[in-house]
This record gives structure tokens, sequence and C-alpha cells, in this order.
């Protein structure tokens, strides 16, 4: 049977999210509740693990986790379309800018 490997993506984005959270909060991370979690799809993250590779961090907290879907830009007409119309739906263009879907943060945290 295939096995999963300890430390998966999911587990290290998680330690992160953690200690960013520890230099924003100090000891008052102790204290925190429920955190709010975006994840962009950009990342190619499973949210689920995100949520779960967190919660085994932070047990007594309540993880919740926002997937932000990608959006791109036309850098030559301005149209904004989903990742599955890239090109540019309005003009064909392949110059486009990422206005959303890079998100990998802590958004919220309360006591
Ligand atoms: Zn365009």
């Amino acid at each position: 049977m295939h096995t999963e490997p300890d430390v998966s993506v999911e587990a290290e984005v998680a330690m992160q999210l953690l200690e960013g959270l520890r230099a924003q909060l100090g000891g008052r991370v102790a204290q925190v509740k429920g955190v709010e979690v975006e994840v962009g799809e950009a990342h190619s993250l499973d949210p689920a693990r995100v949520q779960v590779a967190l919660t085994l961090l932070l047990p007594e907290v309540d993880v919740r986790v926002n997937v932000v879907a990608v959006l791109w830009k036309c850098s030559d007409c301005g149209a904004e379309f989903p990742a599955d119309e890239h090109p540019c739906p309005v003009c064909g263009s392949v110059r486009v800018t990422m206005v959303r879907g890079d998100e990998l943060g802590i958004t919220r945290a309360w006591a």
C-alpha cells in the first residue's frame, strides 16, 4: 500500500502559517480560539490537508480555510476572467497578470 510522507507540503505550509501567527501575536497565540486562512488556488495545495495540518499544530483552535479562485486580468484590454479561460476570452491576449489566487496566509485570528 502507498503511504503518505509524514511531512507533506501542507504540513510545511501550516508550520509557516503558525510561525507567522506567532510573529504577529507573540504569547497571545495561546489565547487564539479561531483562525481564518486564505489559500489561493495558484499554490495547488489541498485546502482540506492545510486545515488538518494546522489543526494538528493548534488542536484547540477552530481553523477555517477559504480557497481563493485564480482570477486573471488582461494586460491589453483589462478584462478579468477565471484561470480556465486563459488566454483572454475577450481579445485573445496572453499578456495577463494574476489579480487573485496567490494568497497564502492567515487573514483573521480571534480569541
Ligand atoms: Zn484581453
